[in-house]
C-alpha cells in the first residue's frame, strides 16, 4: 500500500466492511509515521464533530479546548 492509497481507502477502512483492506491499513499507519499522523488526525477531527454535535443539542458548552489538552496531535 502506497500512502496515497493510504488517504484514497481512509473512509473505506472506518467503515469497517472490509477486514482485508483494514489490515493493509493499519500496516501501512505501523510502518509509515505520515499516515499514522493523518489517522490520528482524522480521528481526532471526527471526535471534535461528534463531540459539537452532541454539545450542540445538549448543554450548548464547548468543551474543544479541553478535547484539545487531553489528546495531542503530534
Ligand atoms: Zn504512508
Amino acid at each position: 500500500m502506497t500512502c496515497a492509497e493510504f488517504s484514497r481507502f481512509y473512509s473505506d477502512f472506518r467503515d469497517g466492511n472490509d477486514p482485508a483492506l483494514a489490515a493493509s491499513m493499519r500496516w501501512h499507519a505501523t510502518h509509515c509515521a505520515t499516515c499514522a499522523q493523518h489517522a490520528r488526525t482524522m480521528l481526532i477531527g471526527s471526535d471534535v464533530a461528534a463531540r459539537c454535535a452532541i454539545e450542540h443539542e445538549d448543554t450548548g458548552e464547548h468543551s474543544l479546548s479541553a478535547l484539545f489538552a487531553t489528546q495531542r496531535i503530534a
